[in-house]
C-alpha cells in the first residue's frame, strides 16, 4: 500500500524528514503528523509555532491547532492556548473526547494540565525581541502589524490507507488578545476524509474563512478532480468570489494529499512545502504564481536553502 504525507513551509521539512522513515516502516498517520508538527512547535527558531511562537499585541503567545482523523473524522482543537508547548498533542488527545473537544483560552490549557501536559514561558527572548521592536514601529509609522505568521498544516496517508491532517499556529503576529486564524477550525485550516483525501490552509484566516477552502478542496477530489485541480480550482473560484463581494483577497495557500498519495497546492503569493511519498524522499519545494495565472513549482536550489538556514540559525544569536 502506498504512503506519503505533504506539508506547509520549508520548517516542516526536518519534521518530514524524520517521520517519513517511520511512515515506511508503518507507522499511523496519526503518529506521524504528530511527529511533524511537535518538531515544529519544539524548534524556537521557529517562530510563527508553537514554542518561540511570536505573541499577540499584548506580548502574550496563543496557540491554534487541531487534529483530524480521517477514517473516524474525530476532530480536536484548541485556540487561544497559553502556555502549553504541544497544542497539536493536546488536539489530537481532544479529538478522542466525545463532547468538549474544541477548546478556547483559559479552558483549553487547564485541561491540557489536566492531561498531564507542562506549563511553561513560550516567549522566548528573540520574539520578545521582536515584539518590542514591532511594537515601536507600528507606533511610529502606522504600518500594518500582521506579517510573520505561517501555519504548519500536515496531511499524511499511511500504509494501512488511514489518514490524518493537523495545523498549529500562533496566528497573525500583533493580533488581538483572543484573535483566533482558520488553522483550528474544521473545513476551514484543514480537513481529511481516508476515503478521499486531505487538505490544510495557510495565509490570512480573516479570508481563508470566508471560504472554507479545504473542505472545498476535499469535496472537489470526492468529485473526482486530481488534487492538483482540486486546490488550484478552490484558490482561483474562491479569489474570484472573494474579489467581486469583498473588494480585498488576503495570501492564501492550499496543500493537499488524495488517498492514494497523489498531491497537489495552490497559492496567491510566494509558498514553500515539503513532500514526502513512496516513490518520492522528503523534498522542498517553491512555489509562485505567474502575472498570467501559471503556477509555477521548483524543488528549491542550494543558494536558496543557506540563505533560508542563515535566516533561522540568526535567530539564536
Ligand atoms: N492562517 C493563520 C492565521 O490566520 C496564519 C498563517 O497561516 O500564516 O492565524
Amino acid at each position: 500500500m502506498t504512503y506519503g504525507m505533504i506539508a506547509t513551509w520549508r520548517m516542516a521539512y526536518e519534521g518530514v524528514l524524520h517521520q517519513s522513515e517511520k511512515l515506511a516502516d508503518g507507522s499511523s498517520a496519526g503518529d506521524v503528523l504528530e511527529g511533524v508538527i511537535k518538531e515544529v512547535e519544539e524548534f524556537a527558531n521557529f517562530i510563527s509555532v508553537g514554542y518561540g511562537g511570536l505573541p499577540n499585541e499584548e506580548g502574550i503567545v496563543q496557540l491554534d491547532a487541531a487534529y483530524m482523523d480521517g477514517t473516524t473524522l474525530e476532530i480536536g482543537a484548541v485556540a487561544g492556548l497559553e502556555n502549553i508547548k504541544n497544542p497539536i498533542s493536546v488536539a489530537r488527545k481532544l479529538s478522542k473526547e466525545r463532547f468538549n473537544s474544541f477548546r478556547i483560552a483559559e479552558g483549553a490549557k487547564k485541561c491540557a494540565v489536566k492531561m498531564g501536559f507542562e506549563q511553561e514561558d513560550l516567549l522566548t527572548e528573540k520574539s520578545k525581541e521582536k515584539w518590542e521592536e514591532k511594537k515601536k514601529e507600528i507606533e511610529a509609522k502606522e504600518i500594518s502589524p500582521y506579517d510573520g505568521h505561517d501555519t504548519i498544516g500536515t496531511v499524511v496517508l499511511d500504509k494501512a490507507h488511514h489518514m490524518a491532517a493537523g495545523t498549529s499556529s500562533s496566528g497573525l503576529f500583533m493580533k488581538k488578545e483572543g484573535r483566533v486564524g482558520d488553522s483550528p477550525l474544521p473545513g476551514s485550516g484543514f480537513y481529511v476524509d481516508s476515503d478521499i483525501g486531505g487538505a490544510t490552509a495557510t495565509g490570512l484566516g480573516e479570508d481563508l474563512m470566508k471560504g472554507i477552502l479545504s473542505y472545498e478542496v476535499v469535496r472537489k477530489m470526492e468529485e473526482g478532480l486530481p488534487p492538483k485541480d482540486a486546490a488550484q480550482r478552490t484558490l482561483e473560484e474562491f479569489e474570484k468570489k472573494l474579489k467581486r463581494k469583498y473588494g480585498k483577497v488576503g495570501a492564501m495557500s492550499l496543500i493537499c494529499m488524495d488517498n492514494k498519495g497523489e498531491w497537489g497546492i495552490a497559492t496567491n503569493v510566494e509558498f514553500t512545502f515539503v513532500v514526502a511519498t513512496e516513490s518520492q524522499k522528503p523534498t522542498i519545494y517553491i512555489s509562485h504564481r505567474t502575472e498570467d495565472g501559471q503556477v509555477i513549482i521548483e524543488k528549491t536550489t542550494e543558494e536558496w536553502l543557506k540563505d533560508y538556514l542563515g535566516n533561522v540559525n540568526n535567530r539564536t544569536e
